[in-house]
């Protein structure tokens, strides 16, 4: 009798739990580039899980069970070593190239501070090198306990970047009131032309600028978006005209070849 298995929410949730001391998580890193140069300047490491049976899943696909059950806290760390590990070599090499981690406010909850702060001081990196992504949505929830472990966070010297602004239901007001370095334009505002958005989109920029924080747009396919990103003096664009996320040694190819 054959009985075909299927990757139930169940299933997934059981093989989470070992999935990381498996070796089954990995990191991709998708290139950011400046946007008046074209340099890269940033990778986002994205998670993907290689699971024996099922083969390559991808983060939609389990990151919201890994927070409902909790295998967020040990795919959290490993993303964060693999992280400052990668920021660190990058440094050694002389790579001008910072390392942004996604991190769920799960994490945020539970050692989160002390975990990132061991493995930053243990991987020498510098100030400046490592940012951590948060949702707009996740950061807006709890303020008061977001300002005080992103001042925290701030401490060690790592940015804080808002992650999917444009989806939620804050204003730019209320969060370039936290302690943040950057905030990341979701793909859905990229997409939306017309003179109204581009307006709105422009007083955006202009007083996230005002605060001294970075502006990147994500999700960026087409050459005309690339050029509103532009007119719209984001920093950084990141998105699949430039690159999808790679593998580290492809993305450190496509680094070095963009530099030669
Ligand atoms: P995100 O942080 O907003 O990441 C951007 C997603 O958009 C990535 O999907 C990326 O591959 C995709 N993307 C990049 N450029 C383009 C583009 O030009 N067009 C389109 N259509 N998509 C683009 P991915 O890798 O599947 O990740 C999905 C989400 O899973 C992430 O969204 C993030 O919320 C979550 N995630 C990924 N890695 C981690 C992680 O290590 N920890 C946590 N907590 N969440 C993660
Ligand atoms: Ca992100
Ligand atoms: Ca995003």
């Amino acid at each position: 009798m054959s009985s075909r298995t299927a990757l139930t929410a169940d299933r997934i949730a059981r093989d989470l739990e070992v999935a990381v001391e498996r070796g089954e998580i990995l990191a991709h890193y998708q290139p950011q580039v400046a946007t008046m140069t074209g340099r890269v300047v940033a990778v986002e490491a994205l998670c993907r899980w290689r699971h024996p049976e099922f083969g390559l899943i991808a983060p939609d696909v389990f990151v919201p069970v890994a927070e409902e059950t909790g295998s967020i806290h040990s795919i959290g760390r490993f993303m964060i070593e693999d992280g400052c590990r990668l920021a660190a070599d990058w440094e050694r090499a002389g790579l001008p190239v910072e390392v942004a981690v996604n991190v769920s406010a799960k994490q945020l909850a539970v050692d989160f501070f002390d975990h990132l702060g061991e493995t930053h001081a243990r991987e020498g990196v510098e100030p400046g090198r490592l940012t951590i992504e948060i949702t707009e949505s996740q950061m807006i929830a709890d303020v008061p306990a977001a300002v005080r472990e992103l001042e925290r966070v701030r401490s060690l010297g790592v940015g804080i970047s808002v992650d999917d602004f444009g989806t939620g239901h804050s204003t730019v007001e209320q969060v370039v009131a936290l302690p943040v370095t950057e905030l990341k334009i979701d793909q859905v505002i990229v997409r939306e032309v017309g003179p109204d958005s581009q307006r709105t989109l422009d007083a955006i920029v202009d007083l996230v600028h005002r605060r001294g924080l970075r502006v990147v747009a994500e999700g960026v396919e087409t050459e005309q978006q690339l050029e509103r990103m532009r007119r719209l003096r984001c920093d950084r664009v990141q998105g699949y005209l430039i690159s999808r996320p790679l593998p580290r040694h492809e993305v450190e190819d496509f680094i070095a070849e963009r530099i030669g």
